[in-house]
């Protein structure tokens, strides 16, 4: 049995439709990148999500999008402050060894990058993918790194590749293959882009991938 720690809820808010962040005090060290399991019971089983602050904060922030038919986030997204829930120890090999790297997240799986950056590291590009650009999570803060590609499939505007990261890629002819690639969001985007990199040169163990299931 898996050992979990009761935390209180100290911030709940939605910094975009269906998107919370909630906070709790840090009571373990942690490196960017790793995850823990949240539950609101004993009794069921707790779900994954990467930790969204930095390791020097007070706090852990946790980053989620409302899955209406879901157990956990109809549970999470009514929550208030003061009230607890139940985390694991934390976990995970998704961190940053400071090589140089492009991060490539989408949607809550900017998550663990927006850890990493809070914590001071940096990537060559990040890029970015999310539907509009209220969904572009800590934008503010990623427009101080020099190279930031901001891609939205239903939106557009100054600064947005209007279309879907995948598409971004696809126009390079071949990539570096001297980088190493993180890759973090839903199955079927780091499938595709995985597939995607590999066809431009990449070697598959430069490609580090944390999967959103
Ligand atoms: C390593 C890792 C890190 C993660 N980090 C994050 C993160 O930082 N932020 C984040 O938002 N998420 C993250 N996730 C996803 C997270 O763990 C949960 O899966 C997500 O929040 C949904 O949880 P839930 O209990 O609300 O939904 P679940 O009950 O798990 O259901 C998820 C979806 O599946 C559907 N579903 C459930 N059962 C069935 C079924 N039998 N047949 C068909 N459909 C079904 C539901 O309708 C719902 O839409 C991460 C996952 C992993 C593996």
């Amino acid at each position: 049995m898996e050992q979990l720690t009761k935390v209180k809820i100290t911030k709940h808010f939605s910094i975009a439709e269906n998107t919370y962040i909630i906070q709790f005090k840090r009571v373990f060290d942690f490196i960017p990148g790793q995850i823990i399991g949240i539950t609101d019971k004993h009794e069921n089983p707790p779900r994954l999500y990467s930790i969204c602050s930095s390791p020097k904060d007070e706090f852990i922030s946790i980053l989620f999008n409302l899955k209406v038919n879901g157990e956990l986030t109809p549970v999470l997204s009514e929550l208030s402050i003061g009230d607890y829930i139940l985390i694991t120890e934390v976990q995970g090999k998704f961190t940053f060894n400071n090589e140089p790297a492009w991060w490539i997240g989408t949607g809550t799986g900017i998550a663990p990058f927006y850890s990493m950056f809070s914590s001071g590291q940096k990537p060559q590009k990040l890029i970015q993918g999310a539907r509009t650009k209220n969904d572009l999570f800590f934008i503010k803060e990623f427009e101080s790194l020099p190279d930031y590609i901001k891609c939205c499939s239903k939106d557009s505007g100054d600064g947005i590749y209007a279309d879907r990261l995948t598409s971004y890629l696809e126009k390079f002819e071949s990539l570096p293959e001297n980088l190493n690639y993180y890759l973090c969001g839903s199955a079927e985007m780091v499938v595709d882009v995985r597939n995607l990199l590999i066809s431009k040169g990449v070697p598959f163990s430069n490609i580090i991938t944390e999967i959103y299931f």
